[in-house]
């Protein structure tokens, strides 16, 4: 069976985000022919688009799958759904947001899907954490995530400390 190494940007800013992205890193790590193989520290970051909604609890992590970029797709869109994902405006506050940012080496130009995500590079809260799990990482056309982010503006990203216990907000 033919494996990539795919990664998934996570995020949320509402309903308790750190508990968000710990049950959908469960699900992802249960996905069918699939294993985790890597996760980043979270980070606090400001809203991209929209300033009246709650900071965001960013995360990355890499997988190991067989399952094909389309129908990756289609499960990290169910996961968004059963984590009460609505379609709002767009940049608007969610529950949980999973991004396919790379899968494999692959140039996907699809309407339902674009990889790499073509924001990647734009965002801090991005690049750090692909950055902390894939050091070495390079994109497609040979650009390195470590060049990519020290060109990328500071958005005040905040690394959360793990914690323990019952977590009630950012
Ligand atoms: P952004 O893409 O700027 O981060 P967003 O995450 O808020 O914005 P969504 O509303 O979550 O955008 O997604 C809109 C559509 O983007 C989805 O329906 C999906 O088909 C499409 N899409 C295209 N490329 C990707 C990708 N690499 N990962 C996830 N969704 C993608
Ligand atoms: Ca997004
Ligand atoms: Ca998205």
């Amino acid at each position: 069976m033919n494996r990539v190494t795919a990664y998934v940007g996570l995020g949320s800013n509402l309903e308790n985000p750190l508990r968000q992205l710990a049950t959908a890193i469960t699900a992802l790590a249960a996905l069918p022919d699939t294993s985790l193989v890597a996760q980043s520290p979270f980070y606090r970051s400001r809203p991209v688009g929209p300033q009246d909604q709650p900071d965001f609890v960013n995360g990355a992590v890499g997988l190991s799958t067989g399952l094909p970029a389309l129908i990756l797709l289609d499960e990290l869109q169910r996961i968004e759904k059963s984590h009460g994902r609505e379609r709002g405006r767009r940049w608007g506050p969610r529950t949980l947001d999973l991004d396919l940012l790379l899968y494999g080496h692959e140039i996907i130009h699809s309407p339902r899907l674009v990889v790499p995500h073509p924001e990647l590079t734009n965002r801090d809260f991005v690049l750090q954490p692909l950055l902390d799990i894939a050091p070495s990482l390079a994109l497609p056309d040979g650009r390195t995530l470590e060049d990519l982010r020290a060109q990328c503006p500071d958005n005040g990203l905040h690394r959360l400390e793990p914690r323990h216990g019952p977590q009630t907000g950012p």
